[in-house]
């Protein structure tokens, strides 16, 4: 009898299972996915064919093109760089084994027992696992499930992994397509579509919706808008996808747009279009368990689902599609079943776009403080008066801190340009301390980082910036 037992061993379940065994927990984590020489699979969506590879290949593929269009502007002068694209996805791979290998050796050193198989939720303590047509029924106080998600394929345009692919086939090409076409300008869209036009491909993206990341600030969609369309990643809105239809060599796309229907050939066509939890054949029929319109696990702000002792975490449950989430969940479901206070902040979730320059935010933006009323001030400041930006010929984008009007209590933070990301961690450990803008202006940040454009932008919210021109009246 195991104390728990996690279904899927993505960032979700991994996780889970080491910190449940760390608690003292006897603890199985359970794995359907093999590789193609047959070997079980640990590590999920995000080491196999997600977060991992799409990130090994963001930065090869910007290596290329920093060599190509960028190493002139500092005076060093290079014959054409070559692309081996065998060997940047040799790179990639690598990477992922050694990091899917790095879980094994984890469960090993932290007792946590893996099975292969695909497992079924039979009850509140008993798991299904079929393996080669052979089953048997594991015991469990506590069952988590993090079986995560898989891409949406739309019956428009069907995925045959060699013209028209997924996320997955897109980490794959042998060769640079020549024309890239990609249905759906999200997050995955973006960065695969980015990998591919910097290493030569013509890129055409098609996306259904009239607004261009929604859930991002209105003011940095704006720009990385203007700036990925700089990049060539040719980025059409109202454009509905109404069928794909693949040859031999190509594939012929129609879309309609507002003015009529439209056509436009490409040699491989990547279907982007989000992901749906994997659910299926998941729950026996006396699991106690129902599944919400669009097939997740419904579930409370503490994973906790509708049977006790069942719970369910990460991509299978609401939320964004994010890794740490997943990670985050896992940790806080562990922790509550060894009898811990744990909760999440789903308020500081942060969110990354990996192209670059990187986009990224956590906390609300201001059409939604607008939307529930609260009055709020913002401070900005541009990397075009970054030092540091300037040094590294980075000086696209900015920083915008967000803070409640009344409190000065720092209710957003919002970048587009370089280290994004890093810059918005920062924002997310100062609001996970409930931080005013005041407190980040009082800080010191290391000269010259790019980080200061953080600080200088917390400073604006009070007009107090250094480096430009914000005195309040
Ligand atoms: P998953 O990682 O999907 O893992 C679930 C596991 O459960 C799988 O291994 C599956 O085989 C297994 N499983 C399913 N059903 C069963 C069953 N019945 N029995 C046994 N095992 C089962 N997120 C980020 O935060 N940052 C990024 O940069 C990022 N980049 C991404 C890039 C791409 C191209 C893609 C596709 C996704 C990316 N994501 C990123 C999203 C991220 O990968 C997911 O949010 C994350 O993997 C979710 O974790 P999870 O553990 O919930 O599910
Ligand atoms: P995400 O869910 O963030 O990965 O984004 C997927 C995007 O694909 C969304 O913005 C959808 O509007 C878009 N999308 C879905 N179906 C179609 C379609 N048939 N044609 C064009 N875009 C689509």
């Amino acid at each position: 009898m195991y104390d728990v037992v996690i279904i899927g061993s993505g960032p979700a379940g991994y996780v889970a299972a080491i910190r449940a065994s760390q608690l003292g927990l006897k603890t199985a984590c359970i794995e359907k996915s093999f590789d193609a020489s047959g070997k079980a699979q640990l590590g999920g969506t995000c080491l196999n064919v997600g977060c991992i590879p799409s990130k090994a290949l963001l930065d090869s593929s910007h290596r290329y093109s920093d060599a190509l269009n960028h190493f002139s502007d500092h005076g060093i002068e290079i014959s054409p760089p070559k692309l081996d694209i065998a060997k940047m996805m040799a790179r990639k791979d690598q990477i992922v084994s050694q990091l899917t290998s790095g879980v094994t050796g984890l469960f090993k050193a932290n007792k946590v027992t893996p099975i292969f198989g695909s497992a079924k939720v039979l009850s509140s303590s008993q798991v299904e696992v079929s393996l080669d047509g052979k089953t048997e029924i594991i015991e469990t106080k506590n069952i988590v499930i993090a079986s995560g998600s898989s891409p949406i394929n739309i019956p428009v345009a069907p995925i045959d992994q060699q013209n028209i692919v997924d996320s997955t086939g897109a980490l794959e090409f042998l060769a640079v397509p020549k024309r890239l076409g990609i249905i759906g300008a999200g997050v995955i869209g973006l960065e695969l579509g980015s990998v591919w036009a910097r290493l030569g491909s013509e890129v055409t993206i098609l996306e259904a919706m009239d607004d261009f990341l929604p859930m991002a600030d209105q003011q940095i969609s704006k720009d990385v808008l203007r700036e990925f369309n700089k990049q060539g990643l040719n980025i059409n809105l109202g454009c509905k996808v109404t069928l794909a239809t693949p040859s031999a060599k190509n594939v012929k796309v129609s879309f309609d747009t507002k003015e009529g229907s439209s056509e436009l050939t490409v040699d491989k066509l990547i279907v982007a279009v989000g992901r749906k939890p994997n659910t299926e054949n998941l729950l026996g029929e006396d699991s106690g368990l129902l599944l919400d319109e669009r097939g997740f696990i419904p579930v409370n702000d503490f994973c906790e689902t509708s049977v006790k002792n069942i719970w369910a975490v990460g991509d299978v449950v609401r939320g964004p599609m994010l890794a740490h989430k997943a990670s985050e969940e896992g940790i806080m479901v562990v922790e509550r079943i060894a009898g811990k206070h744990a909760e999440m902040h789903y308020d500081l979730v942060p969110s990354v776009i990996y192209t670059h320059p990187e986009v990224a935010w956590v906390g609300k933006n201001e059409a939604e403080l607008t939307e529930a009323g609260v009055e709020f001030q913002t401070g900005s400041f541009p990397f075009a008066a970054s030092g540091r930006a300037l040094t590294s010929g980075e000086s696209r984008g900015f920083v915008k801190v967000i803070a409640d009007k009344k409190t000065d209590t720092i209710l957003g933070v919002h970048a587009f340009g370089p280290s994004a990301a890093d810059i918005v961690q920062q924002g997310v450990v100062a609001m996970e301390f409930g931080a005013s803008a005041e407190d980040l202006g009082l800080t010191i940040f290391s000269h010259p980082t790019v980080s200061e454009a953080l600080h200088e932008a917390a400073m604006a919210v009070n007009g107090q910036a250094i480096h430009i021109g914000n005195r309040k009246k």
